[in-house]
């Protein structure tokens, strides 16, 4: 392991991390060599529950030999082919599942790409374009909520309001109003906004802050009534883990557009999609002048739908969701009890089996990094500790994530917590 240890360090360059500290001398990464349901192991045979599910995407449990084996059977059978100009039949399937969510003659239309930031860049291009296409060209501008989070490309990231990774770029891209709540949207002159964009029930990187309740009803229905189109964000959201499919189900909203990437396969392979309803698509007919001019290599590849396709079966197979409430409920149990042993904690928020850890500060790294040595790996949002498990987590697996971090923040209140890593 020590060979590949040095060759990250001398030649790989990591996602949201400073790489001098990365790189140095005394910092010995984790190096992660399986997985198995919610567990990861590194290279060293130890064991860490999957507290964030692997950046919010697995939902199964890693490695559920019914995805290894739809994985498998379609990487025999077609790689990859092109979806511009051909089609493959698992798409099609996959397409029909995903609309099936949603009321009929409501979002009908399935958009593929390959993660959660070409999903909402779609959803914000076709917004545009339709408006072009049907003399409304003075709709232009976008509407995001502060500490928003909807990707890192330049035209989603526009849309982000977290300002500590978006403003460099703020200048490019998108031109977008922000705002901090429904109240603001009075101050908005909406015949000149194409769409509002937003994470519906809980803004994820904005330390898992939920919204008010009945807030995204209300927001459906000024969309609505002002003729704007609703692009719900349901990236982290979707696939259960607020408790329902989709999390807009449980305000009965139908957005405009729906976006949903990480969870769609189950956490296994890349894939994303945009939804869209019937109405944008038709804006998009016509000449081919009216054709919508985007897409990437591996577009709607087969191997992903594969996945894709075998992670909803799951969903029925393990009845997900008559099984989730207790869960959810459990954890907030546990929760409570953690908040009343330490003073420490400033708040804890919690969306169906999503949670955030609030601390005081300066305590949200440290006590995440000691975790690990309790078996719990999972990342810090400033102080706030994210705990998003798989859905397949059980009680005793909860209980076992919730004391690994009470032990760590014991220790660490305890010596000051000089963090080694
Ligand atoms: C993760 C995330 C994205 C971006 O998805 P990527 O696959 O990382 O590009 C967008 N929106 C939300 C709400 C997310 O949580």
């Amino acid at each position: 392991m020590r060979d590949a240890i040095s060759a990250d360090k001398a030649h790989c360059w990591h996602p949201f991390t400073p790489q001098e500290r990365w790189c140095a001398g005394e910092h010995i990464p984790l190096m992660i060599e399986r997985a198995e349901g919610v567990w990861l192991y590194d290279s060293n045979g130890n064991k860490y529950l999957d507290g964030n599910s692997s950046i919010w995407t697995n939902i199964h449990g890693h490695c559920r030999p019914e995805i290894v084996e739809a994985i498998a059977k379609q990487a025999a059978t077609l790689d990859h082919s092109s979806y511009l100009g051909l089609g493959h039949p698992l798409a099609s399937e996959l397409a029909e599942k995903l609309v099936a969510f949603f009321p009929e003659g409501t979002l009908s239309r399935v958009f593929f790409s390959d993660n959660g930031s070409t999903a909402v860049e779609a959803a914000l291009k076709m917004s545009l374009q339709s408006r072009l296409q049907t003399g409304q060209e003075m709709r232009r501008q976008f509407l995001a909520f502060d500490n928003a989070y909807h990707g890192d490309t330049l035209g989603a990231a526009s849309l982000g309001g977290v300002n500590r990774f978006f403003s460099r770029f703020k200048s490019l891209g998108f031109e977008t109003n922000f705002l901090s709540s429904l109240e603001e949207l009075s101050r908005i002159d909406p015949t000149v906004v194409t769409a509002v964009v937003i994470e519906p029930l809980i803004q994820g990187v904005n330390e898992m802050r939920p919204w008010p309740e009945g807030m995204l009803a209300r927001l459906r229905e000024w969309a609505t009534a002002n003729g704007v189109h609703l692009i719900l964000d349901e990236v982290m959201t979707g696939f259960g883990r607020t408790g329902t499919m989709f999390a807009c189900q449980q305000e009965k909203v139908v957005p405009d557009f729906l976006c949903v990437a990480k969870g769609i396969t189950g956490g296994t392979v890349p894939l994303a999609a945009t939804l869209a309803t019937e109405e944008i698509y038709s804006a998009f007919l016509g000449g081919a002048e009216n054709a919508f001019y985007y897409g990437h290599s591996y577009t709607a590849n087969p191997i992903g739908c594969a996945a894709a396709l075998a992670s909803l079966e799951i969903f029925e197979k393990d009845q997900v969701f008559a099984r989730l409430p207790e869960k959810i409920s459990y954890l907030a149990k546990s929760l409570a009890k953690l908040e009343s042993e330490f003073s420490q904690i400033k708040e804890i928020r919690q969306c169906g089996l999503v949670a955030g850890i609030e601390f005081e500060k300066g305590l949200g790294e440290k006590i995440t990094l000691k975790a690990r040595d309790h078996g719990l790996i999972t990342r810090n949002i400033l102080d706030t500790i994210v705990f998003m498990p798989p859905l397949a987590i059980t009680t005793a697996e909860i209980d076992f994530a919730i004391e690994a971090i009470s032990r760590s923040c014991r220790f660490c209140l305890a010596s000051g917590c000089d963090s080694d890593r």
